[in-house]
């Protein structure tokens, strides 16, 4: 049983015109109040229902999603979407992923995910099914023996005429089943002496039914312990065809044309992975503001020694502390968001936000179990599915160890003994 205290929806606090963000804008307030409303409305109760089940995003919450336009916010306008940046998508994502984490990054499985073919006209018209919310995906990356290190991919992918064959074994593929598409990385190539280790990889497309396992590839789903809303598949590829030219993000051709569209493909690939990280700090933002609004209410409801636990000074600093820490991650992600609109470089950004709104996450999620005392340990209370759900961002998208070694090696080179 959850909670049945219900969250009000609540507007946003009045500021004084001197204190607003300089990307504060009218239309974005409009957008952030409009997903407020939605989460706190629509999505939190179906969360506190479904959770417990281990239930998926039901179909209903999928197509309020498509209505409101999330799965096409930064789909360009011309194409269906939004046309809005980075900075729309993840103050969206904050807000759903204070109802729920996997509404929130089932916006990652689209927003042109598995679009980025050679052929314009098919990409085209992904885009737009992207934007409408029915080209809805799933990632394959890591398998079981490459996590971190990606580079150590080894499903294989070999050309038998017009299709890529397709066998091995991924592992924590997230929606696969419920997908349209799963985007495979695969080996075609074993790396010459003197190329990168990553040199042979690619992504491949492969299209499928929603609901559906094609010929040859078999899953079954992992048994997590939160993160509830999809499923996380682990997948055996044997022999799974795929068209030749479905190659995301670097085109097949070696002529100059194509040439430049690798060049192009890996500046997406660039712009992709560090939107995934802001994208997953605002989601760690969205959890830490769900334990901290739940714990305020707590202390104002429960009583002890004749007093609201509220008027109790350590608890009352405590909150104080926890809001300190949120409001300076939503900044700080808000901020790289905003550079990755300007178009700037910002791999070390990206990296540092990731690691340090999801660590805070982690923390402030931990203490709001601390301040409901028993009752946070109890499925009774939403506090510990923020806390199970905070605890895997700082795993998924590459773990804080990982972003730590990003941000080291921007600053400080190695020596040539390293
Ligand atoms: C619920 C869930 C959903 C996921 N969804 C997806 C998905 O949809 N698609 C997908 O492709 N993947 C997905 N993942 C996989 C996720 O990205 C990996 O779990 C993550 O990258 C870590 O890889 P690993 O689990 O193999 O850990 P490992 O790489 O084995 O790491 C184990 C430990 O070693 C540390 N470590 C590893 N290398 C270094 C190093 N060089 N320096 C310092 N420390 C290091 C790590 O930080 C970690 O603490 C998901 C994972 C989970 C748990």
């Amino acid at each position: 049983m959850t909670s049945t205290a219900e969250t009000p929806t609540e507007t946003l606090p009045p500021q004084p015109p001197a204190l607003l963000p300089p990307w504060h804008t009218p239309e974005r307030e409009a957008l952030q109040l409009q997903a407020r409303r939605f989460a706190m409305d629509e999505v939190l109760p179906v969360a506190n229902e479904l959770d417990p089940q281990k239930g998926e995003i039901p179909q209903r919450i999928l197509e309020r999603l498509a209505e409101l336009g999330y799965f096409g916010i930064t789909v360009p306008a011309e194409d269906g979407g939004l046309g809005l940046g980075v900075f729309e998508y993840c103050m969206v994502s904050e807000e759903l992923a204070r109802a729920w984490m996997s509404t929130a990054s089932i916006l990652a499985r689209s927003q042109g995910l598995g679009t980025a073919l050679a052929d314009a006209d098919r990409r085209r018209d992904l885009l737009r099914r992207s934007a409408r919310g029915e080209w809805i995906g799933a990632i394959a990356l890591s398998e079981p023996d490459a996590g971190s290190d990606l580079a150590g991919v080894s499903t294989r992918a070999v050309l038998d005429g017009d299709e890529w064959v397709v066998s091995g074994r991924k592992r924590w593929c997230g929606n696969a089943k419920a997908a349209d598409f799963i985007q495979v990385l695969v080996r075609e190539r074993d790396p010459e002496p003197g190329e990168s280790r990553s040199t042979g990889l690619l992504n491949l497309l492969l299209e499928k039914p929603r609901g559906e396992f094609p010929e040859g590839l078999t899953g079954s789903p992992i048994d997590k312990i939160g993160y509830h809303g999809f499923l996380t598949w682990d997948l055996a590829f044997d022999g799974v065809r795929i068209p030749r030219g479905n190659v995301i993000d670097e085109a097949a051709a070696s002529d100059e044309e194509g040439a430049e569209a690798r060049r192009a493909g890996f500046a997406q690939a660039q712009l992709f992975l560090n939107t995934a990280r802001v994208h997953t700090a605002a989601r760690a933002v969205g959890l830490a503001r769900a334990a901290l609004e739940d714990s305020i209410r707590y202390l104002q409801e429960r009583e002890q020694f004749g007093h609201p636990i509220g008027d109790f000074q350590a608890l009352r600093f405590a909150v104080a502390e926890m809001a300190a820490q949120v409001e300076q991650s939503r900044a700080f992600y808000r901020q790289v968001a905003h550079l990755l609109d300007l178009g700037v470089p910002c791999e070390k950004e990206a990296a540092m936000v990731k690691l340090e709104a999801t660590e805070m996450s982690v923390r402030v999620t931990n203490q709001a179990m601390q301040l409901h005392g028993g009752n946070g340990y109890t499925t009774e209370r939403q506090v510990e599915r923020h806390w199970r759900d905070a605890r895997l961002t700082t795993i998924f998208e590459g773990t804080s160890e990982i972003q730590k070694r990003i941000v080291s090696d921007r600053l400080l080179p190695r020596s040539p003994l390293a």
